[in-house]
């Protein structure tokens, strides 16, 4: 582990257990997480680094009807792929030469059969070490653990890993477990992209981590690639917005029973406590949006009506 590494939760396994869960009841569909098919599958890895998955769907689609199998892309013209590329605005033509070449080298290196680690996939022409990473989880359940922009914001927040490329390696390594980087990466990634963006959505996504996630708990969302706090949940304006969605469910509720269906990690004498709470109901109270009463030693709260 790099020195400055902090620990890794104690119950590895209920962390890793966690998150697949999550990514296993819910996540978004593409269709090359629909196949372990590695030549559809570098055609989406090499497709996806210029482009937003979403715009991917359509050319993905295109190109395989038109070139279904390695054997086919690697028989066509190359400028044909080239002018493919240019016509679905998939970014830097380059791309579409190093397909192309790494087609033909599947075809007259190896047989028409891919290679499966990592490191075989990435003797193939144009295949870097994170698309030969990423063809060899997804296609062959064969990969290490995938450590991408996304990953490292999740790691950084979570798990408070400093901004260090070999920090961030030892850490993805640890956490993921051994002979699933298929589901894995897939998860991990997914979680990046939906819950833990720039702007994290901890709640609306059920992130399965924020009992645990240091960004979580100390209300500093910044990451590598977000160098100011984001404006979003976790602010004033978005709790305001959840006291009152919770107050709409009930009749009243006291301070300790509001807090945790506002925060997962609401502890009545932590930093995000009733001292808080208190706080937001007051400027609440104040715009005329709740009232408060105080019984038996305890402060009730409930929406003006
Ligand atoms: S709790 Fe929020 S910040 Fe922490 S890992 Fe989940 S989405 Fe990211």
């Amino acid at each position: 582990m790099a020195e400055e590494t902090p620990p890794l939760p104690e119950d590895l396994e209920a962390v890793r257990s966690a998150l697949i869960e999550w990514y296993e009841t819910d996540h978004r569909t593409y269709p090359w997480r629909e196949t372990d098919d590695p030549y559809a599958i570098l055609v989406s890895e090499v497709m996806s680094q210029q482009t937003q998955l979403d715009r991917v769907v359509d050319a993905w689609n295109d190109f395989l009807e038109r070139w279904p199998t390695v054997e086919s892309l690697a028989a066509a013209d190359r400028a044909d792929v080239v002018s493919f590329w240019s016509d679905h605005s998939l970014g830097y033509n380059n791309r579409a030469k190093y397909l192309h070449e790494a087609a033909t080298s599947v075809r007259d290196e190896y047989g028409g059969e891919f290679p499966t680690s990592p490191a075989g996939l990435e003797e193939l022409m144009g295949v870097g070490p994170y698309t030969a990473n990423a063809v060899a989880s997804f296609a062959f359940n064969d990969g290490n653990a995938v450590v991408d922009t996304n990953v490292k914001r999740v790691l950084y927040r979570a798990f408070d890993v400093p901004d260090d490329d070999a920090a961030f390696g030892d850490v993805a390594d640890e956490l993921m477990p051994d002979g699933e980087s298929r589901v894995w990466n897939n998860a991990i990634m997914e979680l990046g992209g939906v819950a833990c963006g720039k702007v994290p959505e901890c709640d609306g996504a059920g992130c399965p981590w924020r009992e645990l996630c240091h960004a979580y708990q100390t209300g500093d969302f910044t990451a590598p690639d977000v160098p100011t706090q984001p404006d979003f949940e976790g602010s004033r304006r978005q709790m305001r917005g959840r006291v009152i969605s919770t107050l709409k469910e009930f009749e009243e509720l006291s301070l300790d029973d509001l807090g945790p269906r506002v925060r997962v990690d609401y502890a009545p004498d932590g930093e995000y406590g009733r001292e808080w709470l208190r706080g937001i109901v007051s400027d609440l109270a104040d715009d005329g949006l709740v009232e408060t009463d105080r019984r038996e030693g305890k402060r009730f709260v409930q929406l003006r009506r």
